[in-house]
């Protein structure tokens, strides 16, 4: 259990790391177990349903995700979230098709915290990753899963779902990230 620090927009070093291609990794060995461990850990603590490795620096094509849907555990068990943890780990992904359909959904970063704001992006993507076994999986992604397959994997590329918006509301996003940070620091 190590819970890391996450990178945000406010801080101009963190943002130039954030804004950089990451690279694939040679394969599923125990370091990168251990980091997607590491980024589940700091993922729930934050707590958010996404989290890619160079939001807590680390230059690796390596996502975590949950999304809270565990087969057979209904979501009105409101008692208990962890028993609807469905924790699931993406190594070096790539996106083979995406559907013509489009999808809005109101997006939010654990890089910059408290803002929200609608994306457009592919209803569907087909995707192939490497899982925590090391296995080679290919699946259709719909729903709020393929929003986040797809948030996490602009992460890789340096690229942040404000990147996706108007140049006026990535300036408020980033004012608002600002103002986040202060607030946090005077607490
Ligand atoms: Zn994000």
């Amino acid at each position: 259990m190590a819970v890391q620090r996450i990178l945000t927009i406010d801080n101009a070093a963190d943002l130039a790391i954030l804004k950089q291609v990451s690279k694939p990794v040679e394969g599923v060995d125990d370091a990168v177990r251990t980091l997607m461990d590491d980024m589940l850990d700091t993922m729930y603590d934050a707590p958010g349903i996404g989290l890619a490795a160079v939001q807590i620096g680390e230059l690796k094509r390596v996502i975590v995700m949950d999304l809270g849907d565990k087969p057979g555990v209904e979501e009105t068990e409101e008692e208990d979230a962890e028993a609807r943890r469905n924790p699931r780990h993406f190594v070096n992904p790539e996106i083979l098709w995406s559907s013509d359909e489009m999808f809005t959904y109101e997006e939010g970063c654990l890089s910059i915290p408290e803002y929200f704001d609608k994306v457009e992006r592919p209803a569907r993507v087909r995707i192939r990753y490497l899982n925590y076994q090391g296995e080679t999986i290919e699946e259709e992604a719909e729903g709020l899963y393929a929003v986040c397959i797809q948030h996490e994997m602009d992460h890789l590329n340096g690229v942040l779902f404000i990147d996706h918006l108007s140049r006026l509301k990535r300036e408020r996003a980033a004012a608002k990230c600002k103002k986040v940070a202060r607030e946090r620091m005077a607490a």
